[in-house]
């Protein structure tokens, strides 16, 4: 394979080996794998984005990623576990028994200035060719696949502390963008104009929330500026990406602070504008304070290794929302179930045109609150079919969560997970046993005689 000069920057600053204190003990075998093979092929091969910033700040990196000079045909035909994927920028996913290593090949933000939109006359048919970077009237990108130079490639990443690299052949660090600085000093800064980088991708707000509470940053105050008053334009943003984002921030262990963080910037009442109405109002007098102690509660789950799915988490966040749109539809007469079902339709009315909550998500948030009625039937007709339910796990937790400080629902809880755990003669909780309902009676079939006629 052909050598490749190393074409680190002048302008950066390096922090050597001795300047830092990343040890190569810390890292992945497998991306260091990835490294020392692309290095020996003679390519640039850099580790890159969070894995560095976490490494430099002592916290175990959640992935590892690789940037490189060689293209994806060229990581390829070097690693036998390589899949390309990406339609539209090629990124090389190397397979590992359980990791898999993103390689990316360098690339820039700047736009291609070689290609214009130009027409191009192909037998006879005109065809548009298409600028490698794109932006919409509101000057937020569509496209951004042009290949570029290590420093192009950190400079088009979203805040300084995401665009350190780390540089296998001698182990040093390279900051193209401060990031160096902002990491010392706790500090979120986007790279270049905050406005103008928020423009570009709106996600990033969300990201600059993210970061500031997992890492415990503040924002730059002209980063945080740009941030409030470009808040409305969130819901600009793809609506499924939106939801994965809010996940992530849901999940992060940090969610409380970030939903803090998202209630002052605006962001919240942008991506959830009835929610956020309705938290910021009373009921019967009462203030809506279940949303804050479920963000404390997903937080330490999260924070002890605990996982959560998503349908569990929604109920827990909105359950009292939820339940409360049920309560006026069965005022006005519904039954239960109707009644859960058209507060649950009218809650993902509200919510997915900015966060797109998936359809199977959506039906299962709205199982885990109809199934509590299930719940206080003991035994009920079948348990074990109850029991057998994929959900049965989140339907008890849901409950527990939410209203196991009750001593009756406490008593029901007992009763469901030891019956599920198959241990015999469970007692029935008390009051179920004089208010739940009845086991049902068989009924007795009267035998009919047998007609003898055709048998004689
Ligand atoms: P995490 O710990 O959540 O994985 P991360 O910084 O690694 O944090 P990723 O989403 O894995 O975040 O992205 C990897 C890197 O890609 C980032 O560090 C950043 O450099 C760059 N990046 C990701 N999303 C964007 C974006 N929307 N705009 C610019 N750069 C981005
Ligand atoms: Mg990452």
């Amino acid at each position: 394979m052909k050598k490749k000069e190393n074409p680190k920057k002048s302008g950066s600053v390096i922090i050597t080996r001795q300047e830092h204190g990343i040890s190569r003990k810390l890292m992945s075998p497998n991306a260091l794998r990835v490294l020392y093979r692309l290095k020996d092929n003679g390519f640039v091969a850099y580790l890159v984005g969070g894995c560095v910033r976490d490494l430099l700040l002592g916290r175990e990196p959640k992935d590892f990623d690789v940037v490189t000079n060689a293209t994806p045909g060229e990581v390829k035909r070097a690693f036998r576990n390589c899949r390309l994927v990406g339609r539209r920028f090629r990124l090389a996913h190397l397979h590992f028994h359980e990791e898999l290593i993103e390689v990316a090949t360098f690339r820039s933000q700047a736009a291609d200035e070689s290609e214009p939109v130009a027409e191009e006359k192909r037998g006879g048919e005109n065809r548009q060719r298409h600028p490698h970077m794109l932006k919409n009237d509101d000057g937020m990108i569509l496209r951004d696949n042009v290949y570029g130079t290590p420093e192009e490639d950190a400079l088009r990443r979203d805040f300084t502390v995401n665009a350190l690299a780390y540089d296998i052949t001698d182990f040093s660090v390279i900051d193209f963008a401060g990031g160096i600085a902002d990491l010392n000093a706790g500090i979120i800064r986007t790279i270049g104009d905050a406005a103008v980088r928020f423009q570009e991708d709106p996600v990033r707000m969300l990201r600059a929330v993210r970061f500031a509470a997992k890492l415990g940053f503040t924002m730059a105050e002209e980063t945080r500026k740009a941030l409030v008053s470009a808040a409305g334009t969130i819901v600009t943003a793809s609506p499924p990406r939106l939801y994965e984002e809010m996940l992530k921030i849901l999940l992060s262990g940090e969610a409380a602070k970030c939903c803090d963080l998202l209630r002052q910037t605006g962001l919240f009442a942008a991506l959830f504008p009835f929610f956020s109405a309705w938290l910021d109002a009373e009921s019967e007098g009462f203030p809506h304070t279940r949303f804050g102690e479920m963000l404390t509660c997903v937080d330490s789950r999260v924070q002890q290794g605990g996982t959560i799915s998503p349908p569990l988490l929604l109920a827990l966040l909105f359950g009292e929302y939820l339940e409360e749109k049920a309560t006026n539809f069965r005022a006005n007469g519904a039954p239960w179930q109707q009644s859960i079902d058209a507060a649950t339709a009218e809650f993902l009315g509200e919510v997915c045109p900015f966060v797109q909550i998936a359809n199977r998500v959506g039906f299962a948030l709205r199982d885990i609150i109809a199934q509590q009625m299930r719940l206080k039937q003991i035994p009920g007709r079948r348990p074990q079919l109850f029991i057998a339910r994929k959900d049965f796990g989140d339907i008890i937790e849901y409950c527990r969560i939410t209203r196991g400080d009750n001593k009756d629902v406490a008593g029901r809880l007992k009763w469901w997970v030891a019956e599920a755990a198959g241990q015999e003669s469970v007692p029935l909780p008390e009051r179920s046993q004089e208010s739940g309902a009845p086991p049902q009676k068989k009924k007795r079939r009267r035998r009919r005689k047998p007609h003898l006629g055709s048998a004689i």
